[in-house]
């Protein structure tokens, strides 16, 4: 049995106050599903203590973003092992975002992935198709080449350990969210390309998930949680996605 997984992405929001008072406002009481926060970099130690805090210290720090390299002339970069000695047990890698805004092409993604765990971190793996190539029946086509490229860099065992987010382009920040079916025909379709791993593994769903669609989407039965931006800022929404898993 697959437990849920809901992961927040801060993206670049927030700030010091804005974390502090989200975490005085947060009721997780109810929740049973696991649970992660991805605030930007410098918050990463915040809300780790801000987490302690509340007494939730079963709840996971996850980054958005990591280098490929492991160290080394690197400005700017950020280092796997450096988020595995903050603390950090989940980073995001793939995101549409770097994707499209950063230029990160599927190979370095790949090896992004690699690093993060090479270093003992659970990659969060997004993958997911434009409008236009949704339009064009090209969704499950680009999706597998963006799975391939992971697995043809990282060979054994590649998948273990690992988490999916399967997050349509065209979801993402808009407030389209795919269809429950939409969602699980996607899902199903990445589960049988992650061989015998993908039973185990959560592969979960990001692209305008609110508390009011959330228990719709978690009832597939290849929807094993969310992966939620802009509803992730607002404590009382985020909390009620947690209490729908
Ligand atoms: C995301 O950026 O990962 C995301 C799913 O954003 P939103 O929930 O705002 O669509």
């Amino acid at each position: 049995m697959r437990k849920t997984l809901v992961a927040a992405n801060w993206k670049m929001n927030g700030s010091r106050e804005f974390a502090g008072q989200f975490f005085r406002d947060l009721d997780l009481n109810g929740v049973d599903c696991d649970v992660a926060f991805c605030p930007p970099f410098p918050y990463l130690p915040i809300v780790a203590d801000l987490l302690q805090e509340a007494g939730r210290p079963s709840v996971s720090l996850g980054a958005q973003n990591v280098s490929e390299r492991e160290a080394g002339a690197f400005t700017g970069e950020v280092s796997a092992a450096m988020l595995k000695d903050f603390g950090v047990r989940y980073v995001i890698v793939g995101h549409s975002e770097r994707r499209s805004l950063f230029g990160e092409t599927s190979e370095l993604v790949a090896q992004k992935y690699v690093a993060a765990k090479e270093a003992g971190l659970v990659p969060i793996l997004c993958v997911g198709e434009t409008l236009e190539e949704r339009e064009a029946s090209r969704a499950l086509e680009v999706i597998g080449s963006q799975l391939d490229a992971v697995a043809e860099l990282a060979v054994d065992d590649c998948w273990k350990g690992a988490v999916v987010a399967y997050e349509p382009v065209w979801a993402i920040g808009t407030g389209k969210t795919a269809t429950p079916e939409q969602a699980q025909a996607v899902h199903e379709f990445i589960r049988g390309r992650l061989g015998a791993a993908g039973e185990e593994m959560q592969i979960v769903y990001g692209g305008s998930v609110k508390s009011a669609n959330a228990a719709s989407l978690f009832a597939q039965p290849d929807i094993d949680g969310a992966l939620v931006g802009g509803a992730s800022l607002d404590a009382a929404e985020f909390a009620g996605i947690c209490r729908a898993g």
